[in-house]
């Protein structure tokens, strides 16, 4: 066992599990899997291809017809039973999420009846990456989907885990289907293959557009959860107490993961005349962030994902830099003592204006970028004037002007005053952040389709 804690051999996949059992890839390729922290090469997958695709999607036609007359109490059973088996919140939620849903209901002459969409491809990327599987694959199975997942390839071990558990749960063959492969082979047979009825994305907004457009040639259902560029608005009514609460909060929520979160809140809209103690507040907090190896059970940030990522994200700091933003914390040098790895000092820009790159794109790292505002008017218009519109935060003396304000904003999510994530309310995005719902009873209707019976 290394010091992070992640065995010394390699971590050897070669099966793809497909109709039940663990299945040779069609193609020889491999694809290999890095630690963030060492920078070596920890484990191996198959690079599944288009005919691995062909299997799993024929397994998962062959058990659709069955799997989907069990009954959605059953169905969240057997979900429930693979979150005892792994702490995924999602699968052990389905029994609770099953009884909140209107299966049938009355419509003058009509029975109007929620089935299941049929095949799901579900397409998943490297951040929380067993929770955004658990996202798709559980209330999936409730609605009666089967499901072909293909797991980013920058972090796919747990969806092997997770499929052992499957079989060892009894999870019916076919209903569950795992293939391993790069976006562009793999994720796009899903996008366009015939015999799935719908695919369910979170990624980029890049890759979702591309997923979006490869499915529109078999019209199939498409539902994407997209990135972000989240907006904190802090009113001007918050005295000492509240000010120095709301930023520390709001800088937890944008580097917490190191900043790999899709809603993580990245712009922190703050009064003009309160820029000042802001910066002040940040800046010392930033310094001493505590950044820690991945097992340090200290450490609320570690290493970015990958060289790709640590890459990107320095290179927006450098931006930031000579776009003439101010540099209040962090920088392109690596923090100290974490000179391996993929580490990113947590950094912070204070007078952001919003026409600067570092003030539009989702970069998805830590960095927090403050952008002072005239006014509340001022204040929405630029928490709004973003392509995305995943989150939000709103923070005031007045739990009424708050929410005022959180429903001016054009985002599928919106907390108030630090207000806690809630896992069974819908997760999703507004405009370039996608379309899709996440999570709890709007979760589970996304697999759903409605048929009318006129008696
Ligand atoms: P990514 O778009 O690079 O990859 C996501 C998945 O799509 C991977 O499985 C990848 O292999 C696949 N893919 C890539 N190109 C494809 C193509 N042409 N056709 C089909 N599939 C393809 O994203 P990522 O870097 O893994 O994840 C980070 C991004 O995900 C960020 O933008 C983040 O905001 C977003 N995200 C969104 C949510 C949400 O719920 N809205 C949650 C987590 C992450």
């Amino acid at each position: 066992m290394s010091t992070t804690g992640v065995p010394d051999t390699l971590i050897d996949r070669d099966r793809l599990y497909i109709g039940g059992s663990w299945t040779t890839p069609a193609g020889p390729d491999r694809i290999e899997v890095v630690n963030s922290d060492t920078e070596q090469v920890m484990g191996r997958i198959p690079a599944g291809t288009a005919a691995d695709v062909d299997a799993a999607v024929a397994a998962a036609r062959a058990a659709f017809d069955e799997w989907s007359q069990v009954s959605p109490t059953d169905r969240a059973e057997v979900c429930a039973a693979v979150a005892a088996g792994l702490p995924i919140m999602t699968f052990a939620s389905q029994p609770q999420v099953v009884q909140e849903m209107e299966w049938e209901e009355q419509i003058g002459n009509s029975l109007v009846v929620r089935e299941p969409v049929g095949v799901l491809g579900a397409i998943t990327p490297w951040n929380y990456p067993l929770h955004q599987i658990a996202a798709k694959v559980a209330p999936a199975m409730t609605a009666g989907c089967t499901v072909v997942l293909k797991p980013s390839v920058v972090t796919p071990l747990n969806a092997f885990v997770l499929a052992e558990v499957m079989d060892e749960v009894g999870v019916p063959a076919g209903v569950f289907n795992l293939v391993t492969g790069i976006g562009p082979v793999v994720g796009e047979a899903i996008a366009a293959h015939p015999g799935i009825d719908m695919v369910s994305f979170t990624g980029s907004t890049r890759a979702g557009r591309r997923v979006s457009e490869v499915a529109s040639a078999t019209v199939k259902r498409v539902a994407l959860e997209l990135g972000g560029k989240s907006p904190n608005v802090l009113l001007d009514d918050l005295d000492e107490e509240l000010l120095q609460r709301a930023v520390i909060d709001g800088v937890g929520k944008c580097f917490i993961n190191s900043g790999q979160t899709c809603s993580a809140l990245t712009r922190m809209l703050v009064p003009r005349e309160a820029l000042p103690a802001v910066e002040a507040i940040v800046a010392a907090m930033a310094e001493g962030f505590p950044l820690g190896h991945p097992l340090d059970p200290d450490a609320v940030a570690g290493p970015l994902v990958s060289a790709v990522q640590q890459k990107r994200v320095t290179d927006y700091i450098r931006q930031g830099i000579d776009e003439g933003a101010k540099l209040v914390a962090g920088g392109t040098e690596p923090p100290a003592g974490f000179e391996q790895g993929y580490y990113v000092r947590p950094t912070v820009f204070s007078d952001v204006t919003p026409d600067m790159t570092i003030a539009q794109e989702e970069i998805f790292g830590p960095v927090l970028c403050i952008i002072p505002y005239d006014g509340e008017d001022d204040a929405v218009a630029k928490a709004n004037d973003s392509v995305y519109g995943l989150a939000g935060g709103v923070w005031s003396a007045s739990p009424e002007r708050a929410e005022a304000v959180a429903r001016r904003l054009r985002t599928g999510q919106v907390e108030i005053n630090g207000g806690v994530f809630n896992p069974l309310a819908p997760f999703g995005g507004y405009k370039q952040s996608g379309h899709g719902r996440e999570l709890g009873r709007h979760g589970l209707e996304e697999f759903l389709v409605l048929k009318s019976m006129q008696r």
